[in-house]
């Protein structure tokens, strides 16, 4: 039977975007555009997930999953504003199961429904997905996939993407990563990073037109979204 997901988000647009690709991937999608009509429509447990904006008319997101969670714990996902880092760790304290920030790439969202679908009635839940942009990590199956096609990863390779995916958004230094890929007792030149960074440019971003991997000159590594 397909999961029943509910979509709380005031912003048509994105809701309609975000509803046409659900349905495509088989989930039967229900529409909520403000905050009171979310939290009615939640509360009827019809709903396998939640998809839940923080800024939305009537009722905050944050007061939605509150009064949801007194006798609740279906697996919600916020979606938040770039940056707002006080509303995420917020969200997570009110017992959000992750967070995905707007604008975001399909493939992750899809991605981190999956994971918490898959959380679900699980121990803690903590199934967070390896993702960024279009990019998406299964490191259980050893899969790395962008835009759902496949990609070939030596073993070396597809460690430093990992660790770079575990990290996103945070720069690594080259010493860093060659600890964490390569170990502590590793004995030979530093550059072997920039060189494995660029493999991974190459059947990433060069690719697929992406620019994921970025240079900070001087420092090091960081994986995150264009912007
Ligand atoms: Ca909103």
């Amino acid at each position: 039977m397909a999961e029943r997901v509910l979509l709380v988000e005031d912003e048509e647009k994105l809701a309609r975007m975000v509803e046409m690709e659900l349905k495509y991937e088989g989930y039967e999608v229900e529409k909520a555009f403000d905050g009171r009509k979310g939290l009615e429509l939640a509360q009827s447990g019809a709903f396998d997930l939640i998809l839940l904006d923080i800024m939305l008319p009537q009722l905050s997101g944050m007061e939605v999953l509150r009064r949801l969670r007194r006798d609740s714990q279906v697996p919600v996902i916020m979606l938040t504003a770039r940056d707002s880092v006080v509303d995420k760790v917020a969200g997570l304290d009110s017992g959000a199961d992750d967070y995905i920030t707007k604008p975001f790439a399909i493939e992750e969202l899809l991605a981190r429904i999956r994971a918490a679908l898959r959380g679900k009635g699980g121990p803690g839940g903590q199934n967070i997905p390896l993702a960024v942009g279009p990019l998406v990590m299964d490191v259980d199956k050893h899969q790395v996939a962008v835009r759902g096609q496949s990609v070939e990863l030596t073993k070396k390779e597809f460690d430093l993407l990992r660790c770079l995916l575990e990290n996103k958004d945070r720069v690594l230094t080259r010493e860093a990563l060659l600890d964490a890929v390569w170990g502590f007792d590793f004995v030979g030149e530093t550059n072997s990073v920039d060189v494995y960074i660029r493999f991974l440019r190459s059947k990433l971003d060069d690719a697929f037109g992406l620019k994921l991997i970025h240079t900070v000159r001087g420092v090091g590594y960081v994986i995150k979204e264009e912007s």
